[in-house]
């Protein structure tokens, strides 16, 4: 990467990174009225794409309840709930003039038991209807021909594969072969057993691949580049898996409203979301910046090993450089964020609109899965619990504080809210959740033991 054009700023946050040193860093180019980039290559988005994600999962609802049982209690409705989280927050060393922190429970969405969801079960959604749309097996509005075995042994000819460090390729394979596609799931080696089982037991290919997630995508990217009738996600490409995480800022609006909450230029949100490619928290940041304006401030995480959505905010001639390229190995327990580069196209949307992001080593996270257990009864994975240290790096002295003066906020942080955003945890294994829940325990014994 070109470090001849760094600005002090930039330096001083890359050499943080390079020591793995946990930091906050806040976007010098985020504009005045904090909107994201709307252009997605040729193509402008904006609003009314959020939109019709949302409706998109709303004209499914019928569908997907017959797929899926555990959506009875919703009506076919994929949402998580929003939690106030008043013990957690005591727990986070936050004070009540910090303003209140509520948790946005994705790692318990149903189906696919992550944040991805929200964008890998919309591309899929949307792929089906264009398909049974065009060979008349549904139209728009109705979609209960997608039901019929007809369409399903229709839907059966196309294959659809997806590159996946485990999430993505869960909700991927679990939607796909539920609609009666044909699905290929290609994970790196290091992938959890458990999520290769889960899939497997649903009828899903699932290809193993040396090498770390980038290499796994590549290879599925290839593989489908050679069948006209494979139908390949791209996680670091795909605009449709961008809506569909945008369309959670609608659901989150509703929440917001419902719990008394106002957002506006007195009564800020803060949004602190898990990051790998970055494509899921840039999806809802867009969202988010539609539905709130510039009263809304997102915030991403990433662990200290796989920076790599801030290295390319940092990096000024926008070569999307890799983690390795500095040395570090992309190494860490969060699965889910273990991505050495990001996505092009999530860091453009987001340059001019991201409030900033914050670093977190593995350690950490164990212990806030430890926390999240005991003070909410959260059960998360190590992925989920990387935006845990959000509130208390934004209202601290310092990049924190610096950045709410630079945006007038100082006044009102007393009136701001707190949106942790969990994004997995459902469908880990018990013996494996048992592992972190430990793992955080003592880690956290260790830390009093050093303090006392
Ligand atoms: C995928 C994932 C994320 C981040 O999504 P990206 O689109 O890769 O940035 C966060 N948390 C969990 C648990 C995930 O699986």
């Amino acid at each position: 990467m070109d470090r001849m054009h760094l600005t002090l700023a930039s330096a001083d946050a890359i050499a943080a990174l390079e020591a793995r040193r946990p930091q906050l860093w806040t976007n010098p180019n985020r504009s005045h009225d904090g909107m994201p980039v709307c252009s997605w290559g040729e193509r402008m988005i904006g609003m009314a794409d959020v939109t019709e994600a949302a409706n998109r999962f709303a004209n499914f609802r019928h569908v997907l309840l017959q797929l899926f049982p555990e959506l009875e209690a919703t009506g076919g409705v994929i949402e998580s709930p929003l939690i106030r989280a008043s013990f957690l927050q005591e727990a986070l060393g936050l004070p009540p003039f910090a303003g209140h922190v509520f948790v946005k429970a994705d790692h318990g969405l149903p189906v696919a038991g992550s944040i991805k969801a929200r964008g890998g079960i919309h591309e899929v959604l949307e792929l089906a209807e264009h398909l049974a749309v065009a060979h008349g097996f549904a139209s728009e509005g109705d979609l209960a021909g997608l039901l019929d075995p007809e369409a399903r042994a229709f839907l059966g000819q196309y294959q659809v594969s997806v590159g996946s460090t485990g999430n993505l390729g869960l909700s991927i394979g679990v939607i796909a072969s539920a609609l009666g596609f044909k699905a290929t799931v290609h994970m790196s080696a290091d992938a959890k057993q458990w999520k290769k089982d889960r899939l497997r037991k649903r009828n899903v290919a699932v290809v193993e691949h040396e090498g770390d997630y980038a290499a796994a995508v590549a290879a599925g990217r290839r593989q489908a580049e050679c069948d006209a009738k494979s139908y390949f996600v791209d996680d670091e490409d795909s605009l449709s898996l961008f809506l569909g995480y945008s369309a959670a800022a609608l659901g989150l609006k509703s929440q917001l409203h419902a719990s008394g909450v106002v957002v506006d230029e007195r009564h800020p949100l803060f949004v602190y979301l898990p990051c790998g490619v970055g494509g899921a928290p840039s999806g809802i940041a867009f969202g988010l910046a539609h539905v709130f304006g510039p009263h809304v401030h997102c915030f991403f995480a990433e662990p200290v090993a796989s920076p790599c959505f801030l290295l390319s905010m940092l990096d000024p001639s926008g070569s999307n450089p890799a983690v390795y390229d500095i040395g570090l190995d992309n190494q860490t327990e969060a699965d889910g964020l273990a991505v050495p580069r990001a996505s092009a196209r999530a860091v453009s949307t987001m340059r001019t609109a991201l409030g900033g992001v914050f670093t977190v080593d593995d350690e950490r996270l164990f212990q806030h899965v430890h926390t999240a257990a005991v003070t909410e009864s959260l059960r998360i994975e190590p992925s989920a619990a990387a935006g845990f240290d959000g509130p208390r790096w934004v209202t601290s002295p310092g990049e924190g504080t610096e950045y709410l003066e630079r945006h007038g906020l100082n006044q009102y942080v007393a009136n701001s809210t707190h949106v942790i955003w969990t994004t997995g945890g459902l469908f880990v294994p018990d013996n494996e959740y048992q592992a972190f829940f430990e793992r955080g325990a003592i880690s956290k014994q260790r830390l009093q033991a050093r303090a006392c």
